[in-house]
């Protein structure tokens, strides 16, 4: 057989391997009665899906919606994001300009094949969700690392983005609140950014906002809050904006994003749609609107959660040997450095998981620029957090030793 040459351009998320590997780990350690596998691997809420969001997709399914939806997904869906566009970002958007697909990566993909192809530069960030390079590879196009700097939290740089479009630029992504780093952009680099953009009027933005529920320090300590690009409308005709309920609604499973895009592209989205997955799993869509419509305490107490478990985490990441962290202000990710113990990302990631059953992942699996940090997620329990830590000090004594 011969396979499409892009094909070999096509990354992965390494976070799905090193899930695979923890699993047989703990499979193994399970049968031999040792200690458990701590994964603080995982992207996702460990939390289960807020019980009223169940019973609506179960309801839809006893109501007999079994079939196709419109390709885009079904209106009330539509008009309860625009709803909550409004309330959350303030501004008003039309249901025809939003496009549910099955989960937030697909806006993205669908946003990067449509401005990919040889010759097109697209600009990413670095460290970043390894999806982005990976499609924007696999369209042809280059990648173009946007640096995400530690001592600015890990924002980028506007003039640094600025100086790295040119003539072939067609896409900049953003995300803020950004995976793995737990960065959160500040307004005035934003306001930068878009006032820089003025003079590229045929650069797109995507702008991955799917942690934008998630962020903390609000109104505290120079805390904004989040700040959505939608709130520029000198670039509101080429913004394209990810969102979905897998982070924010611990949904990862159902597979429910939405994009909003900018006049004209709704329907190539919609027409990408009816070519690849036809629709959303329509249960789930009766789901999404009763997440959104419905009452949102289960959210404000899971972040609350995040926020302590955080409070807990940065500290006790500073304090052993060898790492620092930067106070993440969003998402539910610590992004510390290692440099200081002699390790490889690479190397941290698979000896703490060999010798202390304890999953990170390597900051290189975001990116070259990820070289000297790990990624943990503290997307698990207090305990478990803190005898992951435990665990993590023994073996950077050992290794040192
Ligand atoms: N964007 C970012 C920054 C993410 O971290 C993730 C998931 O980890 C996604 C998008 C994809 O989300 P989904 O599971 O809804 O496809």
């Amino acid at each position: 057989m011969k396979l499409a040459e892009n094909l070999s351009r096509l990354g992965t998320e390494s976070a799905f391997e090193v899930l695979a590997r923890a699993v047989a780990i703990d499979a193994e350690a399970a049968a031999a009665g040792g200690p458990r596998v701590i994964n603080l691997g995982i992207g996702q809420p460990d939390f289960p899906t807020p019980p009223h969001i169940v019973e609506a997709a179960a309801r839809a399914l006893r109501d007999g919606h079994h079939g196709y939806t419109p390709a885009n997904g079904i209106l009330p869906l539509r008009e309860a994001v625009a709803a909550d566009v409004l309330a959350r970002r303030g501004v008003a958007v039309s249901p025809d300009d939003i496009v549910c697909v099955p989960g937030g990566k697909v806006t993205m993909s669908f946003a990067i094949m449509m401005f990919g192809e040889p010759g097109a530069e697209i600009l990413y960030p670095d460290p970043g969700f390894p999806i982005y390079r990976s499609m924007i590879a696999y369209t042809g196009a280059t990648p173009v690392p946007m640096k995400l700097h530690e001592r600015s939290g890990f924002s980028f740089s506007a003039d640094e983005v600025l100086a790295q479009v040119n003539g072939r630029t067609r896409l900049i992504i953003v995300n803020s609140p950004a995976n793995p780093t737990g960065g959160v952009v500040p307004k005035s680099e934003f306001d930068r950014l878009v006032a820089g953009l003025e003079r590229w009027p045929d650069v797109a933005v995507l702008s991955d906002e799917i942690y934008a529920r998630m962020v903390y320090d609000v109104g505290n300590g120079g805390g904004e809050g989040h700040v959505s690009l939608l709130s520029y409308p000198q670039i509101r005709d080429r913004l394209i904006l990810l969102d979905g309920w897998s982070k924010t609604y611990a949904m990862t499973g159902w597979r429910l994003g939405w994009g909003l895009w900018p006049p004209g592209l709704a329907e190539i989205a919609t027409r990408m749609a009816v070519n690849i997955h036809s629709c959303v799993n329509a249960a789930a869509q009766w789901a999404g609107i009763a997440a959104l419509t419905g009452p949102q305490d289960a959210v404000d107490t899971m972040v609350a959660e995040f926020d302590r478990r955080r409070a807990a985490i940065v500290p006790a990441l500073n304090a052993l040997p060898g790492m620092g962290c930067v106070d993440p202000r969003g998402a539910f990710y610590a992004f510390p450095n290692i440099a200081g113990t002699g390790l490889t990302a690479r190397q941290f990631q698979d000896r703490l998981l060999a010798e202390q059953r304890v999953a990170v992942i390597a900051g290189t699996s975001f990116g070259d620029a990820g070289e000297g940090f790990v990624r943990f997620s503290y997307a698990a329990s207090l305990a478990a957090i803190e005898e992951a830590l435990d665990r993590t000090r023994a073996f950077l004594e050992r290794a040192a030793a």
